[in-house]
This record gives C-alpha cells, structure tokens and sequence, in this order.
C-alpha cells in the first residue's frame, strides 16, 4: 500500500478471475473504456463491434441484446435507440436529404407522421402518406424522389393488416431506389418474420419499440433498429453514433430479462386478447371488433396468409348511439383496465379514440373506438370487468 489510499482505491492491483458465469448478462457499465496502448486506440473498431472504444458506442451488455434482437428478428445487425420512436428518427435521419420524399402508411403511429410533418418538413423533406390496404396507393404515391417506404402491420389503432408481400413487391418494382422500413412492434419477430415474407422477398430494416413486449414490464423506454445488409447497417451505425444515441445498461438488463419469457407472454396475451375478442363481438354496444384474426376484422386475409400469432391488442369500435363523454365514462369506470399509454406490460389499458378523426386520407370508422392492450391478469376477471362497465352504458 502507499501513502495514498486515494490512488490505491482507484488503481488498485486486485484483478477477480474473469471466468464468471450466470444465467444473467454482466451489466457493463462504463463511459470512458480503456485502452491497453496507444496502438490499441488507433486501432479499434466499433462499428464492426469487434471490440470497445466508448460507452456510447457499445459495451458487452448492448452487444448481447443486439446479437439477441438479430436473432429474433431474422436480421444480422442491430443497433439500440432510447426509445421506439428514436428508433424511427434515427432511420429518417439516416437515410433522407433534402429534396427527398417519404411514404408513410396513413395508419401509421402518429408520432411518426408529427416526425414527418414538423423536422422532416422543416429540413426540406417532404412526405406522401398512402392507404396501406390499397397497393395501388402506395404505387401512386411513388416516384424517383422517394427514398424510404415505412410499413407497419398492423395499422395503428385499428389494426388493419395490410398486404405486406404486395406493399414489398410495389416498392420494389416502381421505386428500386427506396429502402424499405417496417414498424415491427406488434409482430414483435414472432408473429411473422419481416425479412422472409416470400420468395426473394423482404423488408429492408425494422424498428422495434422495445418498450413493449421485449421489456415487457411497463418500465423500460427503448427502441431497436434491425436490418441485414452491413452496407445499411453502417450508414445507420454512423448516424447513430453521430447523433449520440445511447442507452443506459441497466435498462438493457431489464429487457435481456424479459426476453426468455417474451414468446410465452406473447402466446398468452394474444390468446387472451382472442378471447376477450370473440366475447366482445356478442355484446350488442359494440359495433364491431378490430383484431386481425376475427373474419370480418380489416385485412384478415392477409393476416391469415402470413402470420402465426397475433400480439394482445384489439380495438372495440363502439355503437354510434354512445357519445364520446359517454365512451369516455365507460373508460373511468373501468377496474382491471386502466388508462394510460403503451402496451406489452403485465398490467391490461383502455384508450379511446375517435374514429372519423384517426386518418388524414378518409376514416372507415364512426363513433368512438376503445383500444384495449391485455395484460397478463386472469382473462375471465377482464371479461368481467369490461362487461360491467357496458352495462353501466346501457344505464343498467
Ligand atoms: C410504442 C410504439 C412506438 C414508440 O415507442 P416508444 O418507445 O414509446 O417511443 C413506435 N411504434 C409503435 C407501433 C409503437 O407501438
């Protein structure tokens, strides 16, 4: 020991034998990362992640979500964002300039549109949106100035799916030029795999929310940006690393938590979720049912033809003799439900909407709809709860 047992505590000569192992992922934590010599700084790669350079630019915890996340979704590179939304700006930002246009589903999660609108706008980029359940808008909407084409499946809200093999294949013969980016929260890599939707064909990259089913528990904000072409991955690997984007590692611990249980809770909500569906389609309040394994629901079809699972979420389009307060009122009432944002959680949310104000290109939907996310709570006690309170509706 020296004279100063401040220096000795913070270089101190104690090494722990490296060859721990657990069934949990180290939590790397670190924004300064060292470097053995100087050849050593100059050398390494951070972008190939063949090894470590700065907390920013990956530790081994983010590089083992990344690895995992590739795995789930079928892709070979992956990079982590702050959010699921982040994940979208990151993708815009990446690959548009100005004077180039994106396309946008018109049932697009909004705060992707507001992106659009507001920044994208400001910076001289301009965007189309098409009804996603019609190819031949998407066609329309195409010319030579547009760069990337986001998908998501299904619609935001009310849970459209679209005809993604016929969106794919549209892009790819009348705007060879564009990258195609697929909003893959709800599918979550299980539903269906975003890069093999037929022979030849796939999305070129996919954003997740992470904070949804792979954090799976209502407290972690994150988002994933997946792809396989390395060419793709760098241009976005550098403007990520441009723009700072970072996550905190105890964040990623609780999602490399969650993940081994993701395709069992996702199994499960989605199960609930039917039931509860096939229940709401009998009670006479409600108009009609958007999920995209009922027959009549939007796009089913093309459900049907690609996936295998369909998430935990379905939208109640309520009858057009209930007003909004009076929909609104159902909502307060509500136990097992409660109001708030987000999904994938173990805790089941009602949010209304209303319909003929959901699209900027025409709404199907009238009255007031009721977008419900299911939890991981006893699915009779949820039936229960939603059928008291449309008694109450009805005064009874
Ligand atoms: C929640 C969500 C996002 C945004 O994720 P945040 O982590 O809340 O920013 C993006 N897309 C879809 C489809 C979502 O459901």
């Amino acid at each position: 020991m020296s004279d100063s047992k401040s220096t000795d505590l913070i270089h101190h000569p104690y090494q722990a034998p490296g060859d721990f192992e657990s069934p949990v992922v180290p939590v790397c934590k670190g924004s300064t990362v060292y470097f053995p010599n100087m050849a050593a700084l100059r050398q390494r790669q951070w972008v190939d992640k063949s090894a470590y350079t700065y907390g920013l630019h990956g530790t081994p915890t983010t590089f083992t979500l990344e690895a995992r996340l590739a795995t789930l979704e079928g892709a070979q590179h992956v990079l982590l964002a702050p959010s699921g939304l982040s994940a979208i700006t990151v993708v815009n930002m990446g690959l548009l300039k100005a004077g180039d246009t994106l396309l946008l589903p018109d049932n697009v999660y909004n705060p992707s549109k507001d992106f659009a609108r507001h920044e994208m706008a400001a910076w001289g980029i301009g965007h189309r949106l098409y009804d996603a359940m019609q190819p031949e808008s998407l066609a329309q909407a195409l010319d030579e100035t547009v760069k990337l084409v986001w998908l998501e499946a299904p619609g935001s809200v009310t849970l459209e799916f679209p005809d993604l093999p016929a969106l794919v294949r549209t892009v790819r013969e009348k705007a060879p030029q564009a990258v195609i980016a697929l909003d893959n929260t709800w599918g979550a890599g299980l539903a269906f795999d975003a890069f093999a939707l037929g022979e030849g064909l796939g999305v070129d990259l996919t954003i997740h929310a992470l904070t949804k089913y792979p954090s799976g528990g209502g407290d972690v904000l994150m988002g994933s940006v997946a792809c396989r072409d390395t060419a793709l991955y760098e241009k976005l690997a550098w403007t990520h690393s441009r723009l700072g984007l970072g996550v905190g590692a105890n964040d990623v611990e609780l999602v490399l938590r969650n993940l081994p249980s993701l395709p069992l809770r996702y199994a499960a909500q989605d199960a609930a979720a039917r039931r509860i569906a096939a229940w709401a389609q009998t009670q006479p309040q409600v108009a009609r049912v958007l999920h995209p394994a009922l027959p009549d629901s939007p796009g089913h079809a093309h459900w049907a033809a690609l996936c295998r699972a369909a998430a935990g979420l379905l939208t109640l389009e309520m009858d057009p003799r209930f007003s909004a307060a009076q929909v609104d009122s159902f909502v307060d009432g509500l136990q097992r439900f409660r109001i708030g944002w987000s999904w994938g959680g173990p805790v089941s949310l009602a949010v209304p909407y209303q319909g003929g104000a959901m699209r900027k290109l025409g709404s199907p939907y009238r009255g007031t709809l009721v977008r419900l996310c299911i939890g991981l709570e006893a699915v009779d006690d949820l039936i229960a709860d939603l059928a008291a309170g449309l008694a109450r509706l009805d005064g009874r």
